[in-house]
């Protein structure tokens, strides 16, 4: 149940920031902003965006898991930009930061941009740069499922009842 004044993480280009790596927000936030701007006024939102705290440029070259998430947490496995550079250390490190910054601030639920190589939830690219989908998560929400706390990505969320309710007019 998420009651309003809930800690949430939320993925920084949900709500607005252009932190993707076309130095845009997400689609979503565009499509109804005031929805989005909405959730600052009934939950503590703490906007994260691993990949910029991981030291990525924005825009940047985008990048995919050349491996599972957690092979990727623990040294096993690397994630490459579409040129063929290692940016494995870049995601890590905004792993680490997120989680954090999550532990720091208490936060009881993260709500996370589907897709993402860092923020990306049930699915991800499959590392090819072709559009292809795997089931997996990012790095990042790997970091935060790791430590216990519960991760959905921004569909799910929207579908909440309660947050439904919440945020109704
Ligand atoms: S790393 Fe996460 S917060 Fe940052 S742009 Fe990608 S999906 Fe959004």
């Amino acid at each position: 149940m998420i009651e309003p004044g809930c800690r949430i993480l939320i993925s920084a280009c949900l709500v607005g920031c252009k932190c993707n790596y076309k130095a845009s927000e997400a689609s979503i936030y565009a499509s109804d902003a005031a929805f989005w701007d909405r959730l600052f006024r009934i939950y503590q939102l703490l906007p994260v965006c691993p990949e910029q705290l991981g030291g990525m440029s924005t825009p940047r070259i985008p990048c995919e898991l050349q491996a599972s998430s957690g092979l990727v947490l623990q040294g096993c496995g690397c994630v490459l930009n579409r040129e063929g550079l290692d940016t494995t250390d870049c995601f890590v490190k905004g792993a680490a930061e997120a989680l954090r910054l999550a532990t720091l601030h208490g936060v009881e639920l993260a709500v996370l941009k589907s897709r993402s190589p860092s923020c990306g939830v049930n699915e991800i690219y499959d590392g090819t740069f072709s559009g292809g989908l795997v089931r997996g998560s990012g790095v990042a929400a790997q970091a935060l499922l790791s430590s216990g706390i519960r991760v959905v990505d921004e569909l799910e969320f929207c579908k909440m009842p309660e947050v439904r309710l919440a945020t109704r007019l």
